[in-house]
């Protein structure tokens, strides 16, 4: 089978191994589509602080079962559509023992500090494995993975029913975010970004208010959005300390901000805002297998991915595809890569 390697940043090539059997609780998956995200280009750029070379990419994809370990459990059948989580836990740590999988002391995310699913056959432990509907698209399989980042930051803000929203970023989370929050019943969603076309994208996906932050100040959009309502929850999902320190200054008496983004450096934030506003500052960290599950629902019906699918790459071409990511900046969203 064909197998993709990253040696060092900016260097992918193809190698052709034999392809390894499942093991007992493994299942055997034939890959099909990869999607490339934030942390990918990280990789690519060689800016990502806890990935080694070399490192098989791939963590965001759609596939079919190709065979079925001989210990598993409930079989899925041969040809059944799926995606699988790329976490592995150690089950011992505090954080694994109270449940809270995605925040293990020893995590490793497939793709980054483990071999990921950039190859033509992929083993995963079954208890990783999600079922797909037959009907989904190979785009819609590649979404499970980030949709399932907008679940869990959701859940993080508790109920959402007819709670004004702000999003800052537009990008792929940030949007999925808003869809996420509006299909949980949130009254009205804002979303911000300096990127037109991000913002263009949110409004293609039913977003209710998409507000360019240079032009116009979070503040004013809150207000031409939501009137003297203003709103009590935001998600943090441009990674960027003006976007933070204008939420927090923004944001209800006692609001809640979810941290979602990824800050290049430590962000300065007003902590005598927050502490005499009680506004509360929470983190979000990738999934657990149910938000997985929930994003599935989600992206059946509910959801719509298809105004961020950018452009399609072969596998052979994952390269071109980095570069043309690096050559359209905020004018790319999602970018597929087709193993086959
Ligand atoms: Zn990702
Ligand atoms: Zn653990």
């Amino acid at each position: 089978m064909r197998q993709s390697i990253m040696d060092a940043p900016g260097k992918i090539r193809f190698l052709d191994v034999p392809v390894a059997p499942p093991a007992p609780d493994e299942v055997q998956i034939r890959v099909r589509q990869i999607g490339i995200c934030g942390s990918d280009i990280h990789v690519w750029h060689g800016h990502h602080p806890f990935t080694p070379y070399p490192v098989i990419q791939g963590h965001e994809f759609m596939g079919v079962v190709a065979a079925v370990g001989a210990a598993v459990v409930d079989p899925p059948a041969i040809g059944a559509n799926v995606t699988a989580l790329p976490q592995i836990v150690c089950g011992t740590c505090n954080p694994c023992r109270k449940g809270r999988f995605n925040i293990c002391e020893n995590l490793k995310v497939r793709g980054f500090q483990a071999d990921g699913c950039g190859r033509e056959f992929y083993n995963v432990p079954a208890d990783r494995l999600v079922p797909l509907p037959e009907a989904f698209s190979l785009d819609q399989g590649a979404f499970v993975e980030p949709v399932a980042v907008a679940v869990h930051a959701c859940s993080r803000a508790g109920d959402l029913s007819g709670r004004n929203v702000v999003v800052l970023g537009a990008g792929t989370i940030g949007n999925l975010i808003a869809q996420v929050a509006k299909a949980r019943g949130a009254g009205s969603v804002l979303i911000t970004d300096v990127a037109p076309h991000r913002l263009e994208v949110a409004r293609r996906s039913g977003v209710d208010h998409a507000a360019d932050v240079r032009r116009t100040t979070l503040a004013d959009a809150a207000r031409g959005a939501f009137g003297p309502a203003g709103f009590d929850l935001a998600f943090e999902a441009a990674g960027a300390e003006a976007s933070l320190a204008s939420a927090v200054a923004a944001i209800e008496k006692g609001g809640t901000i979810l941290i979602v983004g990824v800050y290049g450096k430590p962000p300065t934030v007003d902590m005598a805002v927050v502490g005499e506003h009680e506004v509360v500052l929470a983190g979000s960290m990738m999934y657990w297998k149910e938000d997985w599950l929930e994003a599935v629902r989600l992206l059946d019906g509910k959801i719509d991915i298809r105004p961020l699918v950018s452009r399609h790459f072969d596998f052979a071409d994952w390269s071109d595809a980095y570069r043309y990511i690096d050559s359209n900046g905020a004018e790319i969203m999602k970018v597929m890569v087709d193993v086959g």
